[in-house]
């Protein structure tokens, strides 16, 4: 039975037993780790609401090596990103980051650059007023900490520079596409603005990157394609995107309030 200690965000949460909670965390040290949090559901339960969706803590947990589940001893907040969970298009533009993370990592493959990223996005998320922003700015910077970085200054087949017309990202060859290589290949048009994007937002910092304008069509067109690109590592389209794009038709049905900032 071993004995860790870590920094960790929680990602993921579901009712288990009479009592208890499995719950799912994005550790610094190992990466992803599913634990089971004993009696969490009681009231006066020891872990009271650090549990919460979002929330960065350490953690102090055993591993027996014999199942995947560990056993949740502490769980500390150190920031639990209320703001985060207080609005709803931060709180969906949130969701669809840890889902990224739940989704592209291993268990136990840490990566302590993607867990700095996520604690990272998150703070951003809690006081911006763009989260959809943040979102796509720590989409991007999470894939390519996950290994997945598409070149985008030629085409990955034949070698022709970009720019060229008609662009299309592949995401199984690793990047650009031109017209000619393309026939058959399941990739996602792109138009030269947004391989421009891409590239400016490469070369800012995170800071940078968050307040970088772009014309609002480059905006929807930067969050489409990563959402296609995420789509096609994944498997599947985010979950979250499908709350989101409810919630955005709900609050157009309805006024809604101003922004408390
Ligand atoms: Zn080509």
């Amino acid at each position: 039975m071993a004995l860790h200690k870590t920094r960790a965000v929680v990602i993921g949460r579901r009712a288990f037993g009479e009592s208890d909670r499995l719950v799912d965390f994005y550790t610094r040290d190992h990466g992803k780790v599913r634990g089971i949090a004993r009696s969490a559901r009681r009231p006066r339960s020891r872990f009271g609401s650090a549990l919460e969706l979002f929330t960065l803590g350490e953690m102090v947990f055993f591993d027996s090596g014999r199942s995947e589940l560990v056993q949740v001893d502490h769980f500390d907040i150190v920031r639990p990103f209320v703001g985060v969970r207080e609005h709803l298009e931060r709180l969906g533009q949130a969701a669809w980051s840890v889902e990224v993370v739940a989704r592209l990592s291993a268990e136990r493959d840490p990566n302590p650059a993607l867990f700095a990223l996520l604690v990272r996005a998150l703070a951003a998320m809690e006081v911006s007023r763009r989260p959809t922003r943040v979102a796509v700015c720590f989409g991007l910077r999470a894939v390519d900490l996950l290994g997945h970085r598409p070149r985008i200054d030629r085409c990955v087949a034949c070698g022709r520079l970009h720019p060229f017309p008609d662009a299309a990202l592949d995401m199984t060859a690793g990047g650009l596409i031109c017209p000619a290589c393309r026939a058959g290949a399941d990739a996602i048009p792109v138009s030269g603005g947004l391989v421009g994007a891409l590239k400016r937002l490469r070369a800012l910092s995170w800071e940078e990157s968050l307040r970088l304008n772009l014309a609002g069509a480059l905006d929807a067109e930067l969050a489409a394609v990563l959402e296609g690109v995420l789509a096609r590592l994944m498997g599947r389209y985010p979950l979250s995107s499908r709350f989101l794009t409810q919630t955005r038709r709900f609050l157009s049905t309805v006024a809604e309030p101003a922004p408390s900032e």
